[in-house]
């Protein structure tokens, strides 16, 4: 059977699946590439290629694919208890483990989760917390969340609000008025080039600081910031910045959110990485992802003892928390996240990203000698390659020459995934790789830029 015939993957998809940021009607043309097989560091399409992944399926993939003890573990748990209603009074062994390992590792006083099925309802569910939090205090107005320009929070409408970057905008009404504000993205590659690094984050905090006194800060509940922005661009925050966004958000009695939805269980070479890379410790902490490495959708938000004291208290005009999932601590996920947390214990996996990430950095700055290439940033196992007309300028490509979209296709004909973000090639490749395939990942890419800089 050929790829076109009706009865083909190719073909089923292309007539009945909606894809996410997919634009349909080039889409209705194209298809997609059926991805038949994955294991290791490696995928294989229904056409025989087989791929380097060098995006971690998407960001998630942690301890690589198709691995025997997670599909035991999974299994296992079907046949033992695969779901019961998780409301109120009820619960499963695996939510329970999870949510001990998650209290005993993750910063601070970060010790109750709330389980979601995905990034965006763990951010959904932070939002909620933190206007339960404060109708709990008393503080009825003070509800306004400040985010930041070329943010990414997800999908749903509220994480979709959440979320900074302006093509996810499109056709969508905000759901509330003046609820979800914006400030700067923190982009070191942005700053002015004659801006030191400790004025542009005197800079950022000073922005941050301005738009709560704009706002009221009685007005001002939450900031929510990834330690390192990852859709928007593998933006790496000046030095300090967190921690003292986060020291601004206290003098206002304002709960800083970290989206570690990507960040943590290894990509930055530890759990959790506000705490242990930046040196911070939320009030709030989502992760997603690398929690379970992508084998079983599963969504955690952790809140602190300080916010747990306040919506434990005996119920006055808040109610109970009424956001209720059905897949709340879904057994079989939360099962292949204890499975998935074992796995990077017993391998050393946190050390191999921290070793082999920074390897990732010093081989891929090489790239930077390419004409077209304007800037290689990252941390840990996230990777970013700029594409731009003009070095100096920073200006860009338009917008027609499609110039990531053309590397992303070379980059597969040389046998490596990588994600085109625009005219941005974003990499995070599972936290096992090896020096060479970082090595085979950097000279993939290195002949695809060249291969398209010169037409
Ligand atoms: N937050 C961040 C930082 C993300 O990168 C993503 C997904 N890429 C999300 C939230 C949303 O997660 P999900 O797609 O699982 O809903």
């Amino acid at each position: 059977m050929t790829k076109t015939d009706a009865n083909s993957a190719w073909a089923k998809d292309r007539n009945h699946v909606l894809h996410p940021y997919t634009d349909f009607s080039t889409f209705k043309e194209e298809g997609s590439q059926v991805i038949e097989t994955a294991k290791g560091m490696y995928v294989t399409d229904t056409d025989g290629r087989k791929l380097l992944d060098g995006i971690a399926g998407l960001w998630c993939v942690n301890i690589g694919h198709g691995r025997r003890e997670m599909a035991e573990a999974i299994s296992d748990q079907v046949l033992k208890m695969q779901y019961y209603n998780p409301f109120g009074h009820s619960t499963s062994e695996p939510a329970a483990e999870l949510g001990y390992w998650l209290a005993s590792h993750a910063p601070g006083s970060l010790n109750h989760v709330y389980y979601t099925t995905g990034g965006s309802t763990a951010n959904d569910a932070a939002i909620r917390l933190v206007h339960y939090y404060f109708t709990m205090r008393g503080q009825h107005r003070k509800k306004k969340i400040i985010s930041r320009n070329d943010a990414y929070h997800g999908s749903t409408y509220v994480a979709a609000e959440l979320t900074g970057i302006h093509a996810t905008k499109n056709s969508f009404d905000k759901v509330a008025e003046n609820l979800i504000h914006h400030v700067s993205a923190a982009n070191m590659y942005a700053k002015p080039q004659d801006m030191s690094e400790e004025a542009y984050c005197d800079f950022l905090v000073q922005e941050f600081e301005t738009r709560i006194q704009q706002l009221g800060p009685d007005n001002c509940a939450a900031f929510i910031a990834e330690p390192v922005m990852g859709a928007g661009g593998v933006l790496v925050a000046p030095k300090g910045y967190h921690r003292r966004m986060w020291e601004v958000c206290k003098r206002h009695d304002m709960l800083y959110i970290a989206d570690e939805v990507v960040t943590a269980f290894g990509r930055l070479g530890a759990w959790f990485a506000s705490e242990d890379v930046f040196d911070y410790q939320p009030d709030i902490l989502v992760s997603a992802k690398g929690v379970t490495s992508g084998y079983i959708p599963l969504g955690v938000t952790l809140i602190s003892d300080e916010i747990y004291d306040v919506i434990s208290r005996p119920q006055c005009e808040g109610g109970v928390f009424s956001m209720g999932l059905t897949y709340f601590g879904h057994p079989v996920a939360c099962t292949a996240a204890l499975k998935n947390i074992e796995i990077m214990e017993t391998e050393g996996l946190l050390a191999n990203s921290r070793d082999v990430g920074s390897y990732f950095h010093e081989a891929a700055q090489g790239l930077t000698d390419l004409d077209i290439v304007g800037d290689v940033r990252g941390h840990g196992l996230m990777l970013a390659v700029d594409l731009v007309a003009d070095k100096a300028t920073k200006e860009g490509f338009p917008v027609t020459s499609q110039m990531g979209a053309r590397v992303f296709k070379k980059c597969i004909e040389n046998g490596v995934v990588v994600r085109p973000v625009g005219d941005r090639i974003v990499l995070s490749p599972p936290i096992i790789i090896s020096k060479d395939e970082v090595n085979t990942i950097v000279s993939a890419l290195h002949s695809a830029i060249t291969d398209v800089s010169n037409g």
